[in-house]
């Protein structure tokens, strides 16, 4: 590829390609564009380490200036695009500027879900995705007494646990009958649970939020029992919404995400898109049915495998799905897809908080969750990427060598 390649979308996802792209061989022209005024970063600490003061702005950057100098990346921030010209391979920019393209590539992420409801824009009300938002929270959480929390998903659990640990009262309100109903399963959410409860905080399951009434000082959220919950601080986590507007205004076909074939191309072969964006068949679905994974690992080696083909040496996506989660001193690390499990087997032990849960349907392996036992998941993912056959007895014996299976 020796053309003008440009990526629209600097996050992780987006600064992958480029990295991947120049990697795989492309000489031409790489452009980065993003709408945000930070140089590319890591999103994970910021509901984490960043908020409870552990991890520093500093360590942030995904990859240094020098890298981008290095490697030719032309990194334009502040920069959004606003229209693609797919007849005649153009991008135009907020600014009226037009950047040509012989290949292009869509990184745009996705934007947190809005509350709707009023008093939904009241100022004590605060999002989670990206710095600006993370650094506005940070500064309400050194002075903030009582926090709500809205989702208990991953987001909404992990500023759940970084505000408690800077002994602010929280209570978490969920739809759902339970926590992490999206992406865990009943075992693992009732283990979560304890975790957070032990640690004081405070749940409604099944309600909704249906107003937000500004106090003097405070904010009352007001749930659909018309319980009345009083706080300074609103935390909301329910979910993302893809941005996938471009890439519809200009007839790329979009349901639900931009869809991609198993090598990351759009229906337009000069355009190719990854990351938390794009919906593709994964190769594990028992149906055919495009999805969306929004997993730092899914941004990365969906972009890897995007690269590949903008370098004219397409690849299926093969990778094992796996995401994780810090919640206090419990690190939550998931391998594989346990929807639709039949059976699950514990290994290690409870008590110890290290151990792992195995999900099989019939006798298939499909995923393996985590708590304390960095080592059995990094044994999960390379069984399940090899596919390799073992039973719930197997799993659940501690004298049976998970190693020997893999090699
Ligand atoms: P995130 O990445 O924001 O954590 P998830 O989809 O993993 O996104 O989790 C969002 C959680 O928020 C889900 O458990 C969902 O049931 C919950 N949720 C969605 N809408 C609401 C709402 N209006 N009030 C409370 N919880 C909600």
């Amino acid at each position: 590829m020796n053309g003008t390649l440009v990526i629209v979308g600097a996050s992780y996802a987006g600064v992958q390609l480029a990295a991947s792209a120049r990697e795989s061989g492309c000489e031409g022209r790489i452009v980065l564009v993003g709408d945000e005024a930070d140089a590319p970063y890591q999103r994970p600490p910021l509901s984490k380490g960043f908020l409870t003061g552990g991890f520093s702005e500093e360590r942030l950057p995904l990859r240094s200036q020098a890298f981008f100098d290095e490697e030719k990346i032309e990194w334009m921030p502040s920069m959004r695009a606003t229209h693609i010209d797919r007849t005649h391979r153009e991008i135009q920019m907020h600014d009226g500027m037009r950047i040509a393209y012989d290949h292009l590539a869509l990184t745009t992420g996705a934007r947190v879900r809005k509350l709707d409801c009023p008093g939904a824009t009241l100022d004590a009300v605060h999002y989670l995705r990206d710095l600006r938002d993370a650094r506005r929270l940070a500064q309400t959480a050194c002075t903030a007494r009582r926090a709500v929390v809205i989702g208990g998903g991953y987001i909404g659990l992990e500023a759940a646990a970084s505000l408690r640990q800077k002994g602010i009262e929280v209570t978490v309100v969920e739809t759902e009958p339970r926590l992490l109903a999206r992406v865990a399963s009943p075992w693992i959410s009732a283990y979560m649970q304890r975790a957070h409860a032990d640690k004081g905080v405070a749940f409604e399951f099944g309600r909704k939020v249906v107003a937000l009434r500004p106090l003097h000082d405070a904010v009352s959220v007001v749930l659909d029992d018309d319980t009345h919950l009083q706080c300074d601080l609103v935390v909301v986590g329910i979910g993302v919404i893809p941005n996938t507007e471009l890439a519809a205004e200009c007839g790329l076909t979009v349901a639900g995400g931009i869809v991609v074939d198993e090598c990351a191309r759009t229906s337009d072969p000069a355009i190719v898109a990854a990351g938390d964006c794009a919906a593709f068949v994964p190769h594990w679905a028992q149906d055919a049915r495009a999805c969306r994974i929004e997993s730092v690992q899914n941004a990365n080696d969906m972009a890897k495998v995007a690269a590949l083909a903008v370098a004219g040496r397409p690849q299926p996506y093969r990778a094992v799905p796996w995401f994780w989660s810090d919640q206090y001193d419990l690190k939550l690390q998931m391998a594989g897809i346990n929807a639709g499990f039949t059976h699950q087997a514990l290994r290690g032990s409870v008590e110890e908080r290290k151990f792992s849960i195995f999900y099989f349907r019939d006798a298939a392996l499909m995923a393996v969750d985590s708590i304390n036992r960095p080592q059995d998941h990094m044994l999960a993912r390379k069984l399940l990427a090899k596919g390799a056959r073992l039973s719930p007895q197997d799993a659940q014996d501690p004298a049976f060598d998970l190693k020997g299976v893999v090699q």
